[in-house]
């Protein structure tokens, strides 16, 4: 029995791979007791949890750029939490720290298993958890690197990015602003659009939801589009095929439109635009960068710091609702970064 067995933990395992989007079936809920580390680890109190489109690929049989979760397995999970108990040289107790914690209220690891899953203090001077797991985490990473190093903005380029009001969406756009870029960013409704207008400094959106995608880039690219940075694939990437400016540049950074397919994953058709503007389509892995995520950090952090950068968080409280939660980004209904709060009173905004 150790100090921490009166504590229960409560974990999401995958119980078998989905077909389409996932249901409750397709999860196992256990617990077990806490347990001390082992020599040279830390255990960690989850506090939030970084739902990201990429868990449902990770839930799939298959190659990727990262192995799938087993079956059985703790579901595969960003988050933030606090170091209870730690013989690690790196971690205190009470420290903040983010990496693959799991979906789990407790998270257990010996030493290279800490280095394994990320295992980072976080600096809470820079941002608030929520904005840990989203501007200053993996998403604005992406952001970051995606547009930076793959896009290549220049001055007065014109930068379309869809998944307009989510996670990374968002950074994207105010970055490529902040760069000297004109912004059309593309969404679901009018809510999330005059959000990203109005708050966020975007020169325009279009509904794509509305209907609106074809007509929308007619009106607000009219010299074409420089860069595309596509979070969403499927129709709406072949709309803006048709509307590159010439050397324009694609940054393939997901295609969250196309992960419940039970059918093949739908291809672009007006591909052969990329050999006319003489074109570059380039996929994108957030992992590839971490050596330099520090510098990201700075500079977005300086970006929140002076106002010139804003993020919004849309967070679900209770670890329970894991799985409904999970399925609000393929419906759309989350705003902003999806966090899951897995401790009530955690001070995540603050
Ligand atoms: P997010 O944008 O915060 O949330 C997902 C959003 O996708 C939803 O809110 C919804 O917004 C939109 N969406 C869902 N189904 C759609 C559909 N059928 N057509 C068009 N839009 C749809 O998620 P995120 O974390 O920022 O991730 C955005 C994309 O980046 C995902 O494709 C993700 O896989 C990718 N990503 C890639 C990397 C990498 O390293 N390559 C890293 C992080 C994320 P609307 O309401 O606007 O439809």
């Amino acid at each position: 029995m150790t100090e921490f067995a009166q504590r229960t933990n409560r974990q999401f395992r995958l119980a078998r791979r989905p077909v389409g989007m996932p249901t409750r079936d397709d999860w196992q809920e256990t617990s077990e007791p806490v347990e001390a580390p082992p020599v040279g680890g830390v255990l960690v109190q989850t506090l939030a949890l970084s739902l990201d489109p990429a868990m449902r690929g990770w839930m799939n049989e298959g190659k990727s750029y990262i192995a799938p979760v087993g079956i059985g397995e703790v579901m595969r999970a960003g988050g933030i939490g606090r170091v209870l108990a730690s013989s690690h040289a790196g971690f205190s107790v009470g420290d903040l720290v983010a990496g693959a914690l799991g979906v789990q209220a407790y998270a257990s690891f010996g030493p290279a298993e800490a280095s394994r899953a990320g295992l980072a203090r976080i600096d809470r001077r820079l941002g608030t958890i929520t904005q840990w797991l989203n501007v200053l985490g993996m998403p604005g990473m992406t952001a970051y690197f995606g547009l930076l190093d793959v896009g290549q903005p220049k001055p007065g380029d014109t930068v379309v990015v869809s998944g307009a009001a989510g996670a990374v969406g968002q950074t994207v756009g105010q970055l490529a602003k902040i760069k000297g870029c004109r912004v059309v960013g593309i969404a679901g409704g009018r809510a999330k659009c005059d959000w990203v207008v109005n708050e966020l400094g975007f020169d325009a959106c279009i509904d794509y939801k509305a209907g609106q995608v074809r007509a929308g880039l007619k009106e607000h690219c009219p010299r074409g589009v420089d860069i595309y940075f596509d979070n969403v694939g499927g129709d709406i990437l072949d709309e803006v095929l048709a509307r590159l400016a010439m050397h324009a540049r694609i940054v393939i950074c997901g295609a969250i439109s196309q992960y419940n397919n039970t059918a093949p994953v739908q291809g672009p058709r007006n591909y052969l635009s990329l050999l006319v503007h003489r074109a570059r389509m380039q996929g994108m892995v957030v992992f590839d960068y971490t050596d330099r995520f520090p510098q990201a950090v700075a500079e977005l952090s300086g970006y929140l710091r002076d106002g010139r950068l804003k993020s919004r968080e849309d967070v679900v409280q209770g670890l329970e609702q894991f799985p409904e939660a999970l399925n609000r980004l393929f419906t759309g209904e989350n705003f902003g970064k999806l966090v899951l709060q897995v401790v009530q009173d955690a001070p995540l905004t603050a």
